[in-house]
């Protein structure tokens, strides 16, 4: 077997930046995934190759060797290979982890995370596993000073209920896989200057299952799921906060041929809201008050998350003095009881007045206790 170039490889000039082989290398590794080639031998090498590639020229080291002494520089540099795809996973768990952050294709394709993915991959009986959902789920604070529970309307692949997921005809639709003879498995030699693998990997052309469909179901065409309409229900405990998250387990897409559903994964979004700005688990309600009333105390009623409540404004209270009403703010996520409500002391100044008012109010002024003292 003869090793191509790695720029060729990539697709890149031999003074590309780390960033250009970066780039080169993340597109070249979405195109050859293997969830979106399954049983694709040949993508599956690509994808191999690109990620071999990848780890030489993104080292500065092992690239400069390579630059001058091309394949063979590299030998006994403890580069060895990657075996399987799941080495690649762990390898570059820092392109495949969370560098992509939220929101890209990324997101779906490679699930929430290297290590569950290939956990799922190994554990699932037959077929293929589904992949993860992120659903964005904007909250009230109402709804998260208490906690709620929400219905939602997906699009996802559901598990086929003609065939019940297998995506055959009946029972009798299966025949052995020629491949592998029915063992679901095909043994590998590769010989490179690197050393000789034998690799076991799961048959390519059964996708493990020792069997393949002679006679596909006609609701779901084989695949064993159907594109369509979900509804969740998605329990959001009191307390969350902007940009958190929860994992519901197998609710995402459903796997081919009955492998393992996805999870969804809902990130929690918080509405602003009409009086209350949130602090923590405290919430923030600006009460405006004249000046007599501040002067003289009075008793007054404030929103709170729930309902209504009074409140009792002592005379000689000060603007910007916070009143705190215990327990009214948001539920604590992690532990029992609440924030509270914390009410901020600001005076009402009128931009107009009537003549009467002018009167009176310039008679105030020149009152001893109204001034301010010099
Ligand atoms: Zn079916
Ligand atoms: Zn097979």
């Amino acid at each position: 077997m003869t090793k191509r170039d790695y720029y060729e490889v990539l697709g890149v000039s031999k003074n590309a930046s780390k960033e250009e082989i970066r780039k080169a290398y993340r597109k070249l590794a979405m195109q050859y995934h293997p969830d979106r080639n399954p049983g694709d031998k040949e993508a599956e090498e690509k994808f191999k190759e690109a990620a071999e590639a990848y780890e030489v020229l993104s080292d500065d080291s092992k690239r400069a060797k390579y630059d001058r002494f091309g394949h063979e520089g590299l030998h006994g540099q403890g580069f060895q290979g990657f075996t399987d795809i799941n080495d690649i996973f762990s390898h570059f768990s820092d392109i495949f982890g969370g560098a992509f952050g939220g929101g890209s294709i990324f997101d779906d394709f490679f699930g929430g995370g290297q290590s569950r993915q290939t956990h799922r991959r190994r554990s699932a009986a037959m077929g293929t596993p589904g992949s993860d959902l992120k659903i964005d789920l904007k909250l009230t604070l109402e709804e998260i000073a208490t906690g709620t529970t929400k219905k939602i309307k997906i699009k996802r692949y559901n598990k086929c209920s003609v065939c019940g997921g297998t995506g055959a005809k009946d029972p009798n639709s299966f025949k052995t896989c020629p491949v592998c003879g029915g063992s679901g498995e095909v043994r590998q030699v590769s010989r490179s200057i690197f050393g000789q693998f034998v690799n076991i990997t799961p048959c390519p052309n059964c996708n493990g299952t020792g069997r393949i469909i002679a006679d596909p179901c006609p609701a779901c065409s084989g695949e064993g799921r159907i594109y369509g309409d979900a509804t969740i229900k998605i329990s959001v405990p009191a307390g969350v906060t902007e940009g958190s998250y929860m994992t519901i387990r197998g609710e995402g897409n459903a796997g081919k041929n009955g492998g393992a559903s996805g999870d969804v994964i809902v990130v929690f979004h918080e509405l602003p809201h009409e009086y209350f700005l949130r602090d923590g688990d405290n919430i923030i309600y600006d009460l405006f008050l004249s000046f007599p009333e501040v002067t003289l105390g009075a008793e007054v009623e404030v929103p709170t998350l729930k309902s209504k409540a009074k409140l009792k404004i002592a005379a000689g209270t000060q603007p910007g003095k916070f009143l705190k009403m215990r327990d009214k703010g948001i539920q604590h996520l992690h532990s029992h009881g609440a924030g509270d409500q914390l009410v901020r002391i600001n005076i009402y100044v009128p931009k107009k007045v009537n003549s009467e008012e002018k009167d009176l109010l310039k008679k105030l002024q020149a009152m001893p206790n109204i001034k301010v003292p010099s």
